[in-house]
């Protein structure tokens, strides 16, 4: 098809779409907007993430509507409150010049009475998800009994156990005669099976063209041992400063463990997952957005409705099960023409599986050797000097300073000081990286030998601070020499309390955030902090008492004070920290 005139849509709906910039339908589109428009057959339909489904579905849905009618005539239902907030967005611009369309989005976490008074006017088009949308239903507030169409979008999703019992309750207040539509970037064989229950003979369609922008996704895997996936992480954001990208996970468990250790290495990282509530989704999408966090580490069903522009990188820290899955995972990145590049960890028993997504995806894998020390090094250097070269310099401020600053390099030559500048930023790269062992798999075994336990256990005894100015630029690794104080505060995992948590409480206590924060170890009932000295009694002072998870913080100072990473003896203080938990607890364990 070759323009959107040809589907035959009101003018009105074609008017919008010329406007947002749509020149011609997408294959999905231009499959599923015909069926849609001629015919009550029920339909599964799958393209892949970024092809357009939401108007695929969505324009015809507008074009169908009798607008004199106020009865509610489409049902669309999603996951996650996201998607619904977004697919009434993209509805709302498609249908901006037909008058007197009513579009609604219904999901939990917000006022449902806002909701039952919008539903009160008349509503053609709602989007819910399934347990909001049931309980309008439950209300009375919310009659789907005369719709024309239910949508179910990201259908594989909505079609697992989670959703069954609400799915279930809300067709059966649905008419016998209403055409259902599954719109889904994957459909897994287990699914299909699902659907017989729900659909009459279906039609399927599938859209095999991938992402527009899919030509500009690199696909790379690096072969390495199981228990060095993180560290490959950690190498690929030092040597992608600006990295911006997800991290996908199998589990929950995995999820936290990455992002956290991410945290506590000093990268901007957090995790979404389904443990969160939704404020805390919320939270972490909207930092996500802004770029406040680079490396979101997710599992694919938190991912969902997470539409962000732009990602350099996606990681999958784990293959996925399915090749469709891993076909979504990538196409979000290399989008609106950018490049981007999708990595796969894996170990030298999952290069089939690498050869299956190959042969059924129809695209391409290089192997890549996973950045050795040095690479990161020169990088960041070739960084720096570039950073050197076209920094702003402000004339008017930093000329007070200039004269002396000349004289205290007045016997210094331009090379000499060249080499200053470049090793006092660089040291802290050259001394982290400098004995750091080769994680690829095919290195040779003799040298990964030798050099594994040496470096490794240099990397783990190695404090993991980084400044967080620092940090926010995304470069360097601060090797301050500053001494560090450590404390324990009554709050650990039990009352939600996790490293990005720690350090915005810390931050915030200290209106600063020049201060550098040294280990963090969040345990159940506690936590432990290192900061630098000099801001160790002002922290005491500010955090205690201060209210944080239905209780006020106590504070507690780490005997043995000095240099940071001093490990283990804060180990063995920690280890009996761990036993016993936080002052009232303790007594009692005591007593017993
Ligand atoms: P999907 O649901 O398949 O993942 P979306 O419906 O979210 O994809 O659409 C992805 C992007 O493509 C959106 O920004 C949308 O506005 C845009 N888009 C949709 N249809 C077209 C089209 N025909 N031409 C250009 N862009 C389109
Ligand atoms: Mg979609």
């Amino acid at each position: 098809m070759e323009n959107f005139k040809q589907t035959n849509l009101d003018d009105n709906i074609l008017k919008a779409v010329t406007e947002m910039g749509f020149e011609k339908p997408t294959s999905v589109q231009a499959k599923t907007i015909p069926h849609l428009l001629n015919s009550n057959t029920d339909l599964i339909a799958t393209a892949q993430t970024g092809t357009g489904k939401t108007a695929a579905f969505g324009l015809p849905s507008i074009h169908l509507t009798d607008l004199k009618n106020r009865d509610t005539s489409t049902l669309v239902l999603c996951p996650t409150r996201e998607l619904c907030i977004q697919i009434a967005k993209d509805l709302t611009k498609y249908s901006k010049y037909v008058d007197g369309l009513n579009i609604l989005a219904v999901y939990g976490g917000s006022d449902i009475r806002g909701q039952i008074k919008a539903l009160n006017k008349g509503v053609h088009i709602v989007i819910g998800t399934p347990g909001r949308t049931k309980d309008l239903i439950k209300r009375n507030k919310l009659k789907i009994g005369s719709i024309a169409r239910i949508v179910l979008d990201e259908a594989d999703e909505m079609l697992t156990m989670g959703f069954k019992d609400d799915l279930e309750m809300i067709l059966s207040h649905t008419p016998k005669d209403k055409q259902t539509l599954l719109f889904s970037a994957t459909m897994p064989q287990k699914v299909i099976g699902i659907t017989k229950s729900y659909m009459q003979n279906p039609e399927r369609i599938s859209a095999q063209r991938v992402n527009i922008g899919a030509e500009n996704i690199k696909h790379i895997y690096y072969t390495v041992n199981a228990k060095d996936r993180y560290e490959v992480i950690k190498r690929i954001a030092d040597i992608n400063p600006n990295i911006y990208g997800i991290v996908f996970c199998r589990t929950r468990r995995e999820t936290k463990d990455v992002a956290y250790k991410l945290m506590n290495d000093g990268y901007n990282a957090d995790t979404l997952n389904g443990d969160l509530s939704q404020a805390e989704r919320d939270e972490v999408m909207m930092r996500f957005r802004k770029r406040k966090i680079q490396l979101l580490v997710a599992t694919d069903v938190a991912a969902r409705g997470l539409d962000v522009e732009s990602l350099t990188h996606i990681i999958n820290y784990n293959l996925p099960d399915d090749f469709e899955i891993y076909v979504h995972r990538s196409g979000r990145t290399g989008r609106a023409g950018n490049a981007g590049v999708s990595i796969a960890i894996v170990h030298s028993r999952e290069i089939r599986r690498i050869r299956e997504i190959e042969k059924r995806a129809g695209i391409e894998f290089s192997k890549e050797d996973v950045p050795s020390g040095m690479d990161v090094c020169k990088t960041r250097l070739y960084n720096l000097i570039d950073t050197v070269e076209n920094v702003q310099v402000d004339e008017k401020q930093i000329a007070q300073f200039l004269p002396d600053i000349y004289k205290k390099f007045e016997n210094m030559e331009r090379d000499e000081l060249i080499k200053h500048f470049v090793s006092a930023e660089f040291n802290r790269y050259l001394s982290y990286y400098k004995n750091a062992r080769d994680l690829n798999v095919s290195g040779r075994s003799n040298d990964r030998g030798k050099s594994r336990g040496k470096s490794g256990s240099r990397e783990r005894g190695r404090s993991r601070g980084r400044d967080r100015k620092n940090r926010s630029r995304g470069d360097g690794r601060n090797q301050s020499t500053s001494k560090f104080s450590g404390f324990y505060i009554n709050a650990g995992s039990e009352r939600k309390m996790n490293p990005g948590r720690l350090m915005g409480l810390i931050n915030e206590s200290l209106d600063s955030s020049s201060a550098d924060i040294g280990n963090i170890e969040i345990m159940k009932s506690s936590s432990f902090f290192e900061i630098e000295e000099k801001y160790a009694d002002d922290i005491a002072k500010k955090l205690k008492g201060k209210p944080f998870g239905g209780t006020s913080l106590e504070i507690e100072k780490d005997k043995g004070t000095g240099k940071r990473g001093n490990v283990n003896k804060r180990k063995k203080r920690r280890k009996s920290r761990k036993k016993n938990k936080w002052p009232q607890s303790n007594n009692r364990s005591r007593r017993r």
